[in-house]
């Protein structure tokens, strides 16, 4: 039987205020802040600008989910056309980008873009791979959801090490911002106190597997690296009337309990009870529009099903839209005053571009743990074994700088095995059932040196579907990068060798496309010198005091660590700063 499920209670608040158009009421009124973007941190900045009092007008491309239609990941694969594999021809033609993440598949596909719609150009030899979420939520549907603090071996890298810049801002300054996202939306975790990847306010661990506690043992004695569970935004206990996980371990497809954060069943629905959020959908914006004075007064938007133009008046505008789309609106918002675009009168914009290598594939299987017995299975996540080198202790490796982390997950192996398993019949099932092997894989993340020749600007000729100007996106990875994937490659063999792991696939050799990670972040980057950085350590553009820029666009480095909890964190802290200067009467 399929089973049958109702909304989440929190987003049929929301999707109940969704305005599919704008009202005419809408369109003539001036709003107090005018928010582009409603993933994790438009969401974000809506909850607590709306909490304080803040009217906001919320516009998002993308059209909203409804879970009912949307989510699947109750769906078993004969209940699909496909059976699981999807339209190959169709993902083919539609989303042939999109479709080499491995996310988007026959289940999911519909939470990533149309490429077709939303192209962009890459010079030959740098390619790019840009995955895109367009609905209310964005890529908080279908992200990972790992978790971590940045610590001030990020913020404070260019202080070590001489590379780069500083952040404006320290750990200290943003951890009540963390503790505030983690206690509203939901962290698991093991506290471990370890200074470069510093603990969040956890709910219960989910537990390592039989094969990760193997590995804990054994890389710990050998190596003295820590190997723990991974912090995950997945409720392991009730928070704020979400239920916890019941382990389904399908989170890149919805979730009907709204046991992992998303936007639109956490922040966006907290926004909505206020009474003061206005989220108009399928409002795809161009540009933000500039007084004569060099104020901005409102942002031009184009409907994505009709195509007409429209506008809508602001106090504030804030860029939310995920760091490449921020960027290219800002690029976009040209004119008299600013010529090539708000926030770039120094030529800093769309530059410093950065998203993690990885070498992917490492691994093997655990021989001692081919067992008859079955493990429990569904636990959404894996183990890290977090950055080592160039931190604390006594790893130092002199031919790069910064570090990396290791992860990955162990688990037994039921359905290859059985696909690999010839026969058929009893026998088959016997051989497939009292042989399940045991399977570990690693992988490992880097830091990106955030580089000048890493950057975006307008595509001179190349439009989207909506006539808005496509990003070139220009970048590669250098002689850090390279360096470090060499370290990678070493210590990942020696894990292998220290785990005895057999039927082993050796690390890719060379790294991940630039993009694959997703972890995009960069292009407009926060300082305290107006010369040389876009916003100020409140995310506020240095030229244009009411525009805001709240995504990973601000980051000035990036760590090995995922960026979505930092975001959310700078996302809060700019919000209230935001609504006491609107509170002064100074923006
Ligand atoms: C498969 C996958 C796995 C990931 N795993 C992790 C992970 O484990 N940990 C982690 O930290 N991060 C992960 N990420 C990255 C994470 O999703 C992003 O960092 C995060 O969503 C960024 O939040 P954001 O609000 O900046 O952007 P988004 O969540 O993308 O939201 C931006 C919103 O702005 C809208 N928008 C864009 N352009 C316009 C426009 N012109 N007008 C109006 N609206 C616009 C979009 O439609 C979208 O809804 C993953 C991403 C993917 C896809
Ligand atoms: S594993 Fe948990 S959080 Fe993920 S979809 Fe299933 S119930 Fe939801």
């Amino acid at each position: 039987m399929i089973p049958t499920f109702t909304l989440p209670l929190a987003m049929n608040d929301l999707l109940s205020m969704v305005h599919s158009r704008i009202t005419r009421a809408m369109a003539t009124k001036t709003y107090d802040v005018i928010v582009v973007g409603s993933g994790a941190s438009g969401g974000w900045v809506a909850k607590e600008l709306t909490e304080k009092g803040v009217e906001v007008l919320m516009l998002e491309a993308g059209p909203p989910r409804v879970p009912t239609r949307d989510f699947t990941e109750h769906i078993w694969p004969y209940q699909l056309k496909y059976r699981g594999f999807g339209n190959q021809k169709k993902l083919l033609v539609d989303q042939p980008v999109q479709r080499l993440c491995y996310a988007c598949d026959d289940y999911s596909h519909q939470f990533f873009v149309n490429d077709h719609e939303h192209p962009y150009t890459f010079p030959a030899d740098k390619p790019f791979m840009w995955i895109r979420g367009r609905q209310v939520g964005g890529k908080t549907f279908c992200w990972a959801r790992v978790s971590y603090r940045y610590s001030d071996f990020e913020f404070k890298a260019a202080s070590r090490d001489g590379y780069g810049q500083d952040w404006p801002i320290t750990y200290k300054e943003l951890e009540p911002y963390y503790e505030r996202v983690e206690n509203y939306i939901g962290i698991s975790g093991s506290y471990e106190g370890l200074p470069q990847l510093p603990d969040s306010r956890f709910l219960p661990p989910m537990r390592l597997s039989c094969g990760e506690l193997v590995a804990k043992e054994i890389v710990e004695k050998k190596f003295g690296w820590k190997l723990i569970v991974d912090r995950s935004a997945n409720l392991t206990v009730p928070v704020n009337g979400r239920p916890a996980c019941h382990y389904c371990d399908q989170c890149q497809r919805g979730c009907f309990t709204a046991s992992y954060f998303n936007s639109p069943s956490v922040t966006l629905p907290a926004a909505a009870r206020t009474g003061r959020l206005h989220l108009v959908s399928d409002a795809v914006v161009s540009h933000v529009i500039m007084t004569a004075e060099g104020k901005a007064a409102g942002v031009a938007y184009i409907d994505r099903s009709t195509k007409a133009a429209r506008e809508v008046r602001g106090k504030i505008i804030v860029l939310a839209a995920s760091a490449l789309e921020s960027t290219r609106i800002l690029l976009n918002s040209r004119s008299p005053r600013f010529p090539n675009g708000v926030g770039n009168s120094q030529s800093v914009l769309g530059h410093y571009l950065m998203d993690h290598t990885t070498l992917e594939q490492g691994g093997g299987t655990m021989a001692p743990l081919r067992s008859a017995v079955r493990e429990p299975v569904g636990r959404p996540c894996g183990y890290i074994i977090p950055k080592y080198v160039n931190t604390v202790g006594p790893y130092r490796n002199k031919n790069f700088l910064r570090g990396y982390y290791f992860a990955g997950d162990g688990r037994q192996e039921v359905y290859g095995h059985a696909f690999s398993t010839p026969g058929f019949g009893r026998e088959f099932r016997d051989k497939v059932r009292s042989q399940i092997p045991y399977s570990f894989n690693v992988y490992a993340q880097g830091e990106c040196l955030p580089r000048h020749d890493n950057y975006v600007t307008l595509d001179p000729e190349k439009k989207d579907a909506w006539g808005i100007p496509a990003l070139h996106i220009h970048a590669s990875y250098g002689e850090n990068e390279h360096a470090m994937a060499k370290a990678m490659r070493d210590h990942l063999g020696e894990i292998m060798d220290a785990l005895k792991l057999e039927d082993r696939t050796p690390p890719r050799d060379e790294l991940n496309i630039f993009g694959k990670n997703i972890h995009e972040c960069g292009t407009a980057r926060m300082g305290n010198d107006a010369n040389t950085s876009v916003v100020n350590a409140y995310n506020q553009v240095h030229d244009v005091k009411n525009v805001f820029v709240t995504d990973g666009a601000c980051f000035v480095t990036q760590g090995c660590s995922e960026p979505t909890l930092t975001i959310m964190a700078i996302s809060a802290r700019a919000a209230d700063y935001i609504a006491e200067q609107f509170r002064k009467g100074e923006l």
